[in-house]
């Protein structure tokens, strides 16, 4: 278990990027969503060691890894966002290097480790190929392999998905999913259908704070009978807007918005269906919750 306790960041400037986040994490894969400057990658690198955190406390299975980052180092594996490569090697000498740098034990030899490491990310068949001619989700892979060497605890990857086609989209979410078995693996991510496929738990971040957690089918249920579509006009969604909860407005072919609307159920326009509700739809409202609390809260204050 890994558990957060009112983990606060302020940077100089002041800009206080983590607010009092608590959260606790069991194995599996847990998903952190949020959108561009929630807080997220502050978190990740609090939860690898990489920054010291201004107040609060993370353990990993009852280590506290803020008083001790070294504690975590030999039980971590992380996947940033922007993994460095050098592009000049081949995979099977990138993930050597990469082992040889981490400090990882091979007990059977490093040259077997890399060969099962590689096997295991499906890339055996790229191990001689130099990396600048992997695909972007090639590349993906063999930083998984290098975060997976060592067997850690606990597995962090940051926005793992962004940049992959659909197909090697799947096949990290075929590896991420089988890490998820026996581990804690956390993914930090604005792609919300990274999340509803792989996890079974995850939080929510926006501003520096924690806006929702738990069970992602139970939260999907509680909106169950609360959702309902329409396809309409821009006029047609300024009215809608005045009289509902718009949670979602997408524009389909250029003129027309596919709208989604939040409320109790029956409520909906005049035309609109009841749809399943799905973990976007989770989002969007959460978002839209957190955003009426602070203007209510800004209200207050003046
Ligand atoms: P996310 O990963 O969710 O996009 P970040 O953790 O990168 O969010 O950033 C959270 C907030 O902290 C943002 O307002 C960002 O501008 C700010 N921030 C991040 N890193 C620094 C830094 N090194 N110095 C000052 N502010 C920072």
């Amino acid at each position: 278990m890994l558990q957060i306790r009112d983990l606060v960041k302020i940077y100089p400037g002041p800009v206080a990027a983590l607010k009092g986040v608590s959260l606790d994490i069991p194995q599996g894969l847990f998903g952190l969503l949020g959108p561009n400057g929630a807080g997220k990658s502050t978190l990740m690198n609090i939860l690898s060691g990489l920054l010291e955190p201004t107040g609060g406390s993370v353990t990993l299975d009852g280590v506290d890894i803020v008083k001790d980052p070294r504690a975590v180092w030999s039980r971590l594996g992380y996947l940033p966002q922007d993994f460095g490569f050098y592009p000049s090697l081949n995979g099977a000498q990138m993930l050597d290097f990469l082992l040889r740098l981490k400090g990882v034990d091979a007990p059977q030899g490093r040259k077997q480790l890399v060969a099962e490491l590689l096997e295991r990310v499906n890339l055996t068949e790229a191990a001689k190929r130099k990396v600048k001619t992997y695909s972007g989700g090639m590349r993906q892979r063999l930083g998984i392999a290098q975060a997976i060497a060592g067997n850690p605890r606990l597995v962090i990857v940051d926005e793992p998905t962004a940049g992959l086609d659909p197909e090697e989209r799947q096949r990290f979410y075929r590896i991420l999913a089988e890490l998820g078995r026996d581990r804690i693996v956390l993914l930090s991510t604005h792609i919300v259908e990274d999340i509803a496929t792989l996890c079974p738990r995850f939080a929510v971040i926006r501003g520096g704070r924690c806006v929702t957690s738990g069970s992602t089918s139970e939260a999907r249920n509680r909106l169950e009978g609360r959702v309902a579509e329409g396809i309409i006009t821009p006029e047609k969604l300024e009215e809608i807007r005045r009289s509902h909860r718009v949670t979602q407005a997408v524009l389909v072919e250029g003129s027309m918005f596919r709208t989604r609307v939040q409320g109790q159920p029956g409520s909906q326009p005049t035309g609109f269906v009841q749809v399943p509700p799905t973990l976007e739809d989770v989002y969007f409202g959460v978002m839209d919750e957190s955003r009426a609390d602070d203007a209510a809260r800004a209200t207050n204050a003046a």
